[in-house]
Protein backbone atom coordinates (compact mmCIF):
# COMPACT_ATOMS: atom_id res chain seq x y z
CA UNK A 1 0.00 0.00 0.00
CA UNK A 2 1.24 3.86 -0.60
CA UNK A 3 -0.62 6.59 1.19
CA UNK A 4 -2.41 9.00 -0.41
CA UNK A 5 -1.69 11.11 1.95
CA UNK A 6 2.06 12.93 0.24
CA UNK A 7 3.06 15.79 1.79
CA UNK A 8 6.15 17.18 -0.36
CA UNK A 9 5.46 20.92 0.53
CA UNK A 10 7.36 23.89 1.69
CA UNK A 11 6.77 25.55 5.35
CA UNK A 12 7.53 29.34 5.94
CA UNK A 13 7.46 31.46 9.65
CA UNK A 14 8.30 34.35 11.19
CA UNK A 15 8.32 35.48 14.52
CA UNK A 16 8.82 39.19 16.16
CA UNK A 17 8.31 41.44 12.88
CA UNK A 18 5.87 43.83 11.99
CA UNK A 19 4.05 42.26 9.34
CA UNK A 20 4.84 38.66 9.70
CA UNK A 21 1.80 37.11 7.48
CA UNK A 22 2.78 39.61 4.43
CA UNK A 23 6.40 38.37 4.89
CA UNK A 24 5.42 35.56 5.02
CA UNK A 25 3.46 35.18 1.99
CA UNK A 26 6.61 36.47 0.21
CA UNK A 27 8.46 33.41 1.15
CA UNK A 28 5.79 31.33 0.28
CA UNK A 29 6.10 32.65 -3.01
CA UNK A 30 9.51 31.94 -3.28
CA UNK A 31 8.49 28.14 -2.31
CA UNK A 32 5.91 27.91 -4.71
CA UNK A 33 7.70 25.00 -6.58
CA UNK A 34 7.52 22.76 -4.02
CA UNK A 35 3.61 22.67 -4.16
CA UNK A 36 0.76 24.54 -5.75
CA UNK A 37 -2.57 22.85 -4.98
CA UNK A 38 -3.23 24.90 -2.13
CA UNK A 39 -1.47 27.58 0.48
CA UNK A 40 -2.43 29.21 3.70
CA UNK A 41 -0.92 31.17 6.66
CA UNK A 42 -1.44 31.74 9.99
CA UNK A 43 -0.83 34.26 12.00
CA UNK A 44 -0.89 36.00 15.72
CA UNK A 45 -1.98 39.35 15.84
CA UNK A 46 -1.72 41.46 18.94
CA UNK A 47 -4.38 39.94 20.77
CA UNK A 48 -2.31 36.64 20.49
CA UNK A 49 -5.02 34.86 19.35
CA UNK A 50 -4.08 32.71 16.12
CA UNK A 51 -5.94 33.33 13.11
CA UNK A 52 -6.28 31.56 9.82
CA UNK A 53 -6.71 32.11 5.85
CA UNK A 54 -5.88 29.28 3.64
CA UNK A 55 -7.64 27.94 0.01
CA UNK A 56 -7.04 26.21 -3.04
CA UNK A 57 -4.88 27.54 -5.47
CA UNK A 58 -1.14 29.30 -5.64
CA UNK A 59 -0.27 32.31 -3.38
CA UNK A 60 -1.02 34.85 -6.16
CA UNK A 61 -4.59 33.19 -6.60
CA UNK A 62 -5.12 32.90 -2.34
CA UNK A 63 -3.63 36.04 -1.37
CA UNK A 64 -3.82 38.27 -4.51
CA UNK A 65 -5.90 40.79 -2.42
CA UNK A 66 -3.47 41.77 -0.26
CA UNK A 67 -1.39 41.05 3.06
CA UNK A 68 -3.98 38.25 5.31
CA UNK A 69 -3.65 40.21 8.35
CA UNK A 70 -3.98 43.88 7.72
CA UNK A 71 -0.18 44.60 8.04
CA UNK A 72 -1.16 43.78 12.06
CA UNK A 73 1.08 40.33 12.38
CA UNK A 74 4.06 39.72 14.72
CA UNK A 75 4.16 36.10 13.99
CA UNK A 76 3.00 33.59 11.12
CA UNK A 77 3.25 30.22 9.66
CA UNK A 78 2.48 29.18 6.17
CA UNK A 79 2.64 26.30 4.06
CA UNK A 80 2.17 25.55 0.52
CA UNK A 81 0.76 22.21 -0.56
CA UNK A 82 1.63 19.71 -3.69
CA UNK A 83 -1.18 18.29 -5.20
CA UNK A 84 -1.79 14.67 -6.00
CA UNK A 85 -4.54 12.62 -7.23
CA UNK A 86 -6.73 12.62 -4.63
CA UNK A 87 -7.16 14.32 -1.42
CA UNK A 88 -7.62 18.04 -2.83
CA UNK A 89 -10.13 19.34 -0.81
CA UNK A 90 -9.52 22.70 1.42
CA UNK A 91 -9.53 20.43 4.53
CA UNK A 92 -6.60 19.51 3.60
CA UNK A 93 -4.70 22.11 3.28
CA UNK A 94 -2.30 23.46 6.20
CA UNK A 95 -1.31 25.23 7.99
CA UNK A 96 -3.99 23.57 10.82
CA UNK A 97 -5.12 25.41 13.88
CA UNK A 98 -5.90 23.62 17.51
CA UNK A 99 -7.55 25.10 19.93
CA UNK A 100 -6.56 24.07 23.46
CA UNK A 101 -7.16 24.97 27.07
CA UNK A 102 -3.41 25.80 27.72
CA UNK A 103 -3.90 27.86 24.01
CA UNK A 104 -4.15 28.44 20.10
CA UNK A 105 -1.39 26.63 18.43
CA UNK A 106 -1.10 26.57 14.94
CA UNK A 107 1.12 23.56 12.94
CA UNK A 108 2.72 23.40 8.93
CA UNK A 109 4.68 20.42 8.04
CA UNK A 110 6.33 19.16 5.34
CA UNK A 111 7.05 15.32 5.38
CA UNK A 112 5.61 12.17 6.03
CA UNK A 113 5.32 10.30 8.84
CA UNK A 114 5.43 6.22 8.81
CA UNK A 115 4.03 4.76 12.20
CA UNK A 116 0.76 7.81 11.38
CA UNK A 117 -1.55 4.29 11.83
CA UNK A 118 0.51 3.02 14.81
CA UNK A 119 -0.04 6.50 16.97
CA UNK A 120 -3.46 6.84 15.35
CA UNK A 121 -4.28 3.71 16.95
CA UNK A 122 -2.58 4.40 20.43
CA UNK A 123 -4.31 7.65 20.59
CA UNK A 124 -7.73 5.88 20.28
CA UNK A 125 -7.54 3.64 22.73
CA UNK A 126 -6.44 7.10 24.92
CA UNK A 127 -9.63 8.17 23.65
CA UNK A 128 -8.75 10.65 21.17
CA UNK A 129 -11.12 10.55 18.21
CA UNK A 130 -9.54 11.40 15.13
CA UNK A 131 -11.45 11.85 12.16
CA UNK A 132 -8.10 10.75 9.40
CA UNK A 133 -4.57 9.38 10.00
CA UNK A 134 -3.35 12.64 7.88
CA UNK A 135 0.19 13.75 9.58
CA UNK A 136 -1.46 17.28 10.42
CA UNK A 137 -3.78 14.91 12.81
CA UNK A 138 -1.79 13.09 14.35
CA UNK A 139 0.61 16.20 15.09
CA UNK A 140 -2.09 17.62 16.67
CA UNK A 141 -3.41 15.07 18.60
CA UNK A 142 -0.37 14.62 20.55
CA UNK A 143 0.74 18.05 21.50
CA UNK A 144 -2.81 18.19 22.79
CA UNK A 145 -2.32 15.25 25.17
CA UNK A 146 0.42 16.94 26.29
CA UNK A 147 0.00 18.39 30.38
CA UNK A 148 2.22 20.90 31.94
CA UNK A 149 0.48 24.18 30.76
CA UNK A 150 1.99 26.16 27.08
CA UNK A 151 3.68 23.97 24.39
CA UNK A 152 7.36 23.77 25.41
CA UNK A 153 10.09 22.14 23.83
CA UNK A 154 10.27 20.46 26.99
CA UNK A 155 6.63 19.01 26.19
CA UNK A 156 7.38 18.54 22.47
CA UNK A 157 10.96 16.05 22.73
CA UNK A 158 9.20 13.43 23.87
CA UNK A 159 6.43 13.59 21.67
CA UNK A 160 8.63 14.46 18.22
CA UNK A 161 10.85 11.43 19.66
CA UNK A 162 7.80 8.59 19.08
CA UNK A 163 6.94 10.19 15.93
CA UNK A 164 8.73 8.15 12.60
CA UNK A 165 9.16 9.40 9.68
CA UNK A 166 10.23 12.40 7.77
CA UNK A 167 8.72 15.74 9.22
CA UNK A 168 10.11 19.50 9.08
CA UNK A 169 7.64 21.09 11.18
CA UNK A 170 6.65 24.64 12.64
CA UNK A 171 4.52 25.22 15.34
CA UNK A 172 3.16 28.97 16.27
CA UNK A 173 1.72 29.44 20.22
CA UNK A 174 0.77 32.69 21.18
CA UNK A 175 4.23 33.38 22.18
CA UNK A 176 6.50 31.02 20.29
CA UNK A 177 7.69 29.47 16.84
CA UNK A 178 8.80 25.83 17.07
CA UNK A 179 11.32 24.85 14.06
CA UNK A 180 11.59 20.97 14.44
CA UNK A 181 12.99 18.56 11.90
CA UNK A 182 12.76 14.50 12.21
CA UNK A 183 15.82 12.81 13.75
CA UNK A 184 16.78 11.19 10.34
CA UNK A 185 16.74 14.69 8.77
CA UNK A 186 15.43 14.14 5.78
CA UNK A 187 13.17 17.20 4.94
CA UNK A 188 15.29 20.26 5.22
CA UNK A 189 14.64 23.10 7.33
CA UNK A 190 16.64 26.39 8.20
CA UNK A 191 16.23 29.23 10.55
CA UNK A 192 17.62 32.50 9.92
CA UNK A 193 17.59 36.32 11.50
CA UNK A 194 15.37 38.94 10.01
CA UNK A 195 15.91 42.55 11.65
CA UNK A 196 15.24 41.88 15.40
CA UNK A 197 13.20 38.76 14.74
CA UNK A 198 13.34 35.33 12.91
CA UNK A 199 12.56 33.71 10.21
CA UNK A 200 12.81 29.89 9.23
CA UNK A 201 11.44 27.76 6.23
CA UNK A 202 12.12 25.15 3.64
CA UNK A 203 14.88 26.62 1.21
CA UNK A 204 17.35 28.91 2.21
CA UNK A 205 16.55 30.75 -1.34
CA UNK A 206 12.87 32.25 0.57
CA UNK A 207 14.94 32.95 4.00
CA UNK A 208 17.69 35.27 1.74
CA UNK A 209 14.53 36.27 -0.53
CA UNK A 210 12.65 38.61 2.69
CA UNK A 211 16.27 39.58 3.73
CA UNK A 212 17.40 37.06 6.13
CA UNK A 213 20.94 36.84 7.53
CA UNK A 214 22.53 34.57 9.93
CA UNK A 215 21.02 31.68 8.45
CA UNK A 216 22.11 27.74 9.40
CA UNK A 217 19.94 24.63 9.23
CA UNK A 218 17.91 23.08 11.68
CA UNK A 219 19.92 19.81 13.04
CA UNK A 220 18.54 16.09 12.67
CA UNK A 221 16.50 15.85 16.05
CA UNK A 222 16.47 19.51 17.07
CA UNK A 223 13.72 21.60 17.85
CA UNK A 224 14.54 25.44 17.83
CA UNK A 225 12.30 27.28 19.77
CA UNK A 226 12.40 31.04 19.08
CA UNK A 227 10.66 33.89 21.25
CA UNK A 228 10.87 37.52 22.28
CA UNK A 229 13.80 35.75 24.41
CA UNK A 230 15.51 34.91 21.38
CA UNK A 231 16.48 31.34 19.91
CA UNK A 232 17.51 28.41 22.08
CA UNK A 233 17.76 25.04 21.15
CA UNK A 234 16.84 21.18 22.34
CA UNK A 235 18.29 18.11 20.52
CA UNK A 236 15.41 15.66 21.51
CA UNK A 237 16.80 12.31 20.27
CA UNK A 238 20.28 11.16 21.00
CA UNK A 239 19.73 8.82 17.85
CA UNK A 240 19.86 10.98 14.74
CA UNK A 241 21.23 10.15 11.18
CA UNK A 242 22.28 12.53 7.76
CA UNK A 243 19.71 11.07 5.39
CA UNK A 244 18.73 14.36 3.52
CA UNK A 245 16.45 13.08 0.57
CA UNK A 246 18.70 12.64 -2.41
CA UNK A 247 15.62 14.07 -4.44
CA UNK A 248 15.98 17.35 -2.73
CA UNK A 249 19.20 18.15 -4.56
CA UNK A 250 18.29 16.39 -7.58
CA UNK A 251 14.83 17.39 -8.31
CA UNK A 252 12.98 19.59 -5.80
CA UNK A 253 14.67 22.13 -4.27
CA UNK A 254 15.35 25.39 -6.13
CA UNK A 255 18.92 25.79 -7.49
CA UNK A 256 19.66 28.64 -5.46
CA UNK A 257 18.70 27.33 -2.30
CA UNK A 258 21.60 25.54 -0.29
CA UNK A 259 20.88 22.73 1.90
CA UNK A 260 23.17 21.55 4.33
CA UNK A 261 25.91 23.78 2.83
CA UNK A 262 25.42 22.33 -0.23
CA UNK A 263 24.46 24.44 -3.34
CA UNK A 264 21.72 22.58 -5.33
CA UNK A 265 22.34 24.18 -8.80
CA UNK A 266 26.67 22.83 -7.44
CA UNK A 267 25.37 19.38 -6.55
CA UNK A 268 23.38 18.94 -10.04
CA UNK A 269 26.38 20.38 -12.42
CA UNK A 270 28.61 18.12 -10.55
CA UNK A 271 26.44 15.32 -10.77
CA UNK A 272 26.31 16.26 -14.66
CA UNK A 273 29.80 15.92 -14.59
CA UNK A 274 30.16 12.14 -12.92
CA UNK A 275 27.66 11.36 -15.34
CA UNK A 276 30.06 12.10 -18.32
CA UNK A 277 32.55 9.89 -15.95
CA UNK A 278 30.42 6.82 -15.61
CA UNK A 279 28.76 6.90 -19.18
CA UNK A 280 30.66 9.38 -21.37
CA UNK A 281 29.05 9.27 -25.45
CA UNK A 282 30.20 11.14 -28.38
CA UNK A 283 27.71 14.27 -29.86
CA UNK A 284 27.83 17.56 -31.23
CA UNK A 285 25.84 18.93 -28.04
CA UNK A 286 24.50 18.63 -24.90
CA UNK A 287 20.70 19.21 -23.98
CA UNK A 288 19.53 20.14 -20.71
CA UNK A 289 15.92 19.28 -20.18
CA UNK A 290 14.00 22.64 -18.30
CA UNK A 291 14.48 23.28 -15.60
CA UNK A 292 15.67 20.76 -13.52
CA UNK A 293 18.25 19.27 -16.55
CA UNK A 294 19.93 22.44 -16.96
CA UNK A 295 22.79 22.40 -14.15
CA UNK A 296 23.31 18.68 -14.95
CA UNK A 297 23.92 19.38 -18.76
CA UNK A 298 26.06 22.32 -17.92
CA UNK A 299 28.57 19.85 -15.71
CA UNK A 300 28.40 16.95 -19.03
CA UNK A 301 28.97 19.76 -21.21
CA UNK A 302 31.83 21.40 -19.11
CA UNK A 303 33.60 17.62 -18.47
CA UNK A 304 32.88 16.42 -22.58
CA UNK A 305 34.02 19.92 -24.17
CA UNK A 306 30.71 19.16 -25.85
CA UNK A 307 29.01 22.45 -26.29
CA UNK A 308 25.56 22.99 -24.42
CA UNK A 309 22.85 24.03 -26.49
CA UNK A 310 19.01 25.27 -25.03
CA UNK A 311 17.30 22.97 -27.86
CA UNK A 312 14.00 22.63 -25.19
CA UNK A 313 12.28 25.71 -25.04
CA UNK A 314 9.65 25.29 -21.94
CA UNK A 315 6.48 27.27 -22.59
CA UNK A 316 6.13 28.91 -18.54
CA UNK A 317 2.72 29.92 -19.08
CA UNK A 318 0.87 26.58 -19.46
CA UNK A 319 -1.90 26.41 -17.21
CA UNK A 320 -1.39 24.11 -14.48
CA UNK A 321 -4.25 22.56 -15.36
CA UNK A 322 -2.81 21.18 -18.33
CA UNK A 323 -0.82 18.71 -16.23
CA UNK A 324 -3.34 16.23 -14.39
CA UNK A 325 -2.72 12.76 -12.92
CA UNK A 326 -4.45 10.98 -15.76
CA UNK A 327 -1.57 9.43 -18.09
CA UNK A 328 -3.25 10.84 -21.52
CA UNK A 329 -3.46 14.21 -19.54
CA UNK A 330 0.48 13.96 -18.81
CA UNK A 331 1.62 12.63 -22.37
CA UNK A 332 -0.22 16.04 -23.63
CA UNK A 333 1.53 18.01 -20.67
CA UNK A 334 4.97 17.21 -21.93
CA UNK A 335 3.88 18.44 -25.30
CA UNK A 336 2.40 21.46 -23.79
CA UNK A 337 5.48 22.31 -21.82
CA UNK A 338 8.37 21.80 -24.01
CA UNK A 339 8.91 22.59 -27.58
CA UNK A 340 12.25 21.43 -29.44
CA UNK A 341 14.58 23.98 -31.39
CA UNK A 342 14.11 22.31 -34.87
CA UNK A 343 16.81 23.92 -36.70
CA UNK A 344 19.60 23.38 -34.33
CA UNK A 345 18.43 19.74 -33.71
CA UNK A 346 18.25 18.66 -37.49
CA UNK A 347 20.92 16.46 -38.29
CA UNK A 348 22.56 16.39 -34.63
CA UNK A 349 23.63 14.14 -32.15
CA UNK A 350 22.50 14.99 -29.50
CA UNK A 351 23.01 14.50 -25.54
CA UNK A 352 19.91 15.05 -23.35
CA UNK A 353 20.35 15.38 -19.60
CA UNK A 354 17.40 15.35 -17.40
CA UNK A 355 16.91 14.35 -13.61
CA UNK A 356 15.28 11.65 -13.42
CA UNK A 357 12.98 9.18 -15.16
CA UNK A 358 10.15 8.40 -12.96
CA UNK A 359 7.23 6.49 -15.26
CA UNK A 360 9.00 7.15 -18.54
CA UNK A 361 6.35 9.34 -19.93
CA UNK A 362 8.68 12.03 -20.32
CA UNK A 363 11.23 11.25 -21.67
CA UNK A 364 9.33 9.29 -24.27
CA UNK A 365 7.74 12.16 -25.12
CA UNK A 366 11.06 13.82 -25.51
CA UNK A 367 12.62 11.44 -27.42
CA UNK A 368 9.72 11.33 -29.73
CA UNK A 369 9.47 15.28 -30.13
CA UNK A 370 13.55 15.56 -30.74
CA UNK A 371 13.37 12.33 -33.76
CA UNK A 372 10.59 14.64 -35.41
CA UNK A 373 12.39 17.63 -35.44
CA UNK A 374 15.55 15.72 -37.53
CA UNK A 375 17.84 14.82 -34.54
CA UNK A 376 20.27 12.11 -36.19
CA UNK A 377 21.05 10.45 -32.62
CA UNK A 378 19.43 10.97 -29.12
CA UNK A 379 21.58 9.83 -26.05
CA UNK A 380 20.05 10.10 -22.69
CA UNK A 381 21.93 11.02 -19.76
CA UNK A 382 20.03 11.16 -16.10
CA UNK A 383 21.73 12.70 -13.19
CA UNK A 384 19.79 10.33 -10.57
CA UNK A 385 19.93 6.51 -10.38
CA UNK A 386 17.00 4.10 -11.50
CA UNK A 387 13.89 4.89 -9.33
CA UNK A 388 12.68 1.47 -8.13
CA UNK A 389 11.02 1.93 -5.08
CA UNK A 390 7.82 4.06 -3.42
CA UNK A 391 9.03 6.57 -1.25
CA UNK A 392 7.29 6.68 2.23
CA UNK A 393 8.60 10.37 3.16
CA UNK A 394 6.66 12.89 1.70
CA UNK A 395 7.75 12.30 -2.51
CA UNK A 396 5.16 11.44 -4.70
CA UNK A 397 6.89 8.68 -6.20
CA UNK A 398 4.00 5.97 -5.92
CA UNK A 399 3.68 2.27 -6.24
CA UNK A 400 6.42 -0.16 -8.04
CA UNK A 401 4.53 -1.06 -10.69
CA UNK A 402 4.16 2.87 -12.05
CA UNK A 403 7.90 2.88 -11.95
CA UNK A 404 9.13 2.22 -15.40
CA UNK A 405 12.81 0.84 -13.79
CA UNK A 406 11.26 -0.98 -11.05
CA UNK A 407 11.33 -4.35 -13.11
CA UNK A 408 13.24 -3.10 -16.04
CA UNK A 409 16.82 -2.99 -16.65
CA UNK A 410 18.50 0.18 -18.16
CA UNK A 411 18.16 -1.47 -22.14
CA UNK A 412 14.61 -2.15 -21.52
CA UNK A 413 14.24 1.06 -20.31
CA UNK A 414 16.20 2.64 -23.14
CA UNK A 415 14.05 0.61 -25.67
CA UNK A 416 11.05 2.17 -23.90
CA UNK A 417 11.92 5.85 -24.29
CA UNK A 418 13.38 4.87 -27.69
CA UNK A 419 17.02 6.65 -27.11
CA UNK A 420 19.41 5.98 -28.93
CA UNK A 421 21.76 4.88 -25.28
CA UNK A 422 20.06 5.27 -21.93
CA UNK A 423 22.29 5.84 -18.21
CA UNK A 424 21.44 6.57 -15.12
CA UNK A 425 24.10 7.83 -12.38
CA UNK A 426 25.54 5.38 -9.80
CA UNK A 427 24.79 5.84 -6.38
CA UNK A 428 28.30 6.09 -5.75
CA UNK A 429 28.54 8.49 -8.28
CA UNK A 430 25.49 10.72 -7.14
CA UNK A 431 27.06 10.54 -3.25
CA UNK A 432 31.01 11.71 -4.22
CA UNK A 433 29.47 14.43 -6.88
CA UNK A 434 27.83 16.05 -3.80
CA UNK A 435 30.64 15.29 -1.42
CA UNK A 436 27.96 13.71 1.20
CA UNK A 437 28.13 10.53 3.00
CA UNK A 438 24.76 10.57 4.57
CA UNK A 439 21.81 10.68 2.03
CA UNK A 440 18.49 8.96 1.85
CA UNK A 441 18.91 6.97 -1.47
CA UNK A 442 15.94 4.54 -0.61
CA UNK A 443 13.58 5.10 -3.76
CA UNK A 444 17.06 3.71 -5.67
CA UNK A 445 18.06 1.24 -3.26
CA UNK A 446 15.05 -0.31 -1.66
CA UNK A 447 17.18 0.34 1.76
CA UNK A 448 14.80 2.68 4.00
CA UNK A 449 16.26 4.54 6.87
CA UNK A 450 13.15 4.16 9.40
CA UNK A 451 11.16 1.03 10.19
CA UNK A 452 8.32 1.08 7.74
CA UNK A 453 5.85 -0.43 9.88
CA UNK A 454 2.17 -1.66 7.82
CA UNK A 455 3.77 0.09 4.75
CA UNK A 456 4.54 -2.29 1.64
CA UNK A 457 6.86 -1.54 -1.28
CA UNK A 458 4.36 -3.22 -3.94
P1 LIG B 1 8.07 10.71 -15.89
O1 LIG B 1 7.52 11.38 -17.09
O2 LIG B 1 6.98 10.07 -15.06
O3 LIG B 1 9.20 9.77 -16.17
O4 LIG B 1 8.63 11.86 -14.95
C1 LIG B 1 9.93 12.34 -15.12
C2 LIG B 1 9.95 13.83 -14.84
O5 LIG B 1 9.24 14.15 -13.64
C3 LIG B 1 11.38 14.27 -14.66
O6 LIG B 1 11.67 15.12 -15.74
C4 LIG B 1 11.40 15.03 -13.34
O7 LIG B 1 11.83 16.35 -13.56
C5 LIG B 1 10.01 15.00 -12.80
N1 LIG B 1 9.91 14.41 -11.44
C6 LIG B 1 10.79 13.65 -10.78
N2 LIG B 1 10.34 13.29 -9.56
C7 LIG B 1 9.11 13.84 -9.43
C8 LIG B 1 8.12 13.86 -8.40
N3 LIG B 1 8.30 13.22 -7.26
N4 LIG B 1 6.98 14.54 -8.62
C9 LIG B 1 6.77 15.18 -9.78
N5 LIG B 1 7.67 15.20 -10.80
C10 LIG B 1 8.83 14.55 -10.65
FE1 LIG C 1 13.84 11.24 -0.99
FE2 LIG C 1 13.77 8.89 -2.29
FE3 LIG C 1 14.37 8.98 0.31
FE4 LIG C 1 11.89 9.55 -0.52
S1 LIG C 1 12.94 7.56 -0.65
S2 LIG C 1 13.05 10.66 1.01
S3 LIG C 1 12.30 10.57 -2.47
S4 LIG C 1 15.54 9.86 -1.40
Amino acid sequence: MFSSIHEECGVFGVFGVEGAAGIVRTGLAYLQHRGQEGCGIAWSGRDWSVRLQKGLGLISEVFGGGVPDGGDSVCAIGHVRYGTSGGGEVENVQPFVFRRRFGDYATAHNGNIVNAGELANALSTRGSLLHSSSDSEVFGALFGECRGGALSSRLLGPVLNQIDGAFSLLVLTRDAMFACRDKYGLRPLSVGRLGNGYVAGSETCALYAVGARDVRDVRPGEIVRISAGGMESTQYSSFTQNAMCAMEYIYFARPDSDIEGINVHAFRKECGRALFRESPCGADMVIGVPDSGLSGAMGYSEAAGIPLEQGLIKNAYVARTFIQPTQEMRMNGVRMKLSPVGSLIKGKRVVVIDDSIVRGTTSRQLVRMLRDAGAAEIHMRITSPPLRYPCFYGVDISSRNELISAHRSTEEVCRFIGADSLAFISEDGLLQAGRRSGLCLACFSGKYPTDLYSHELE
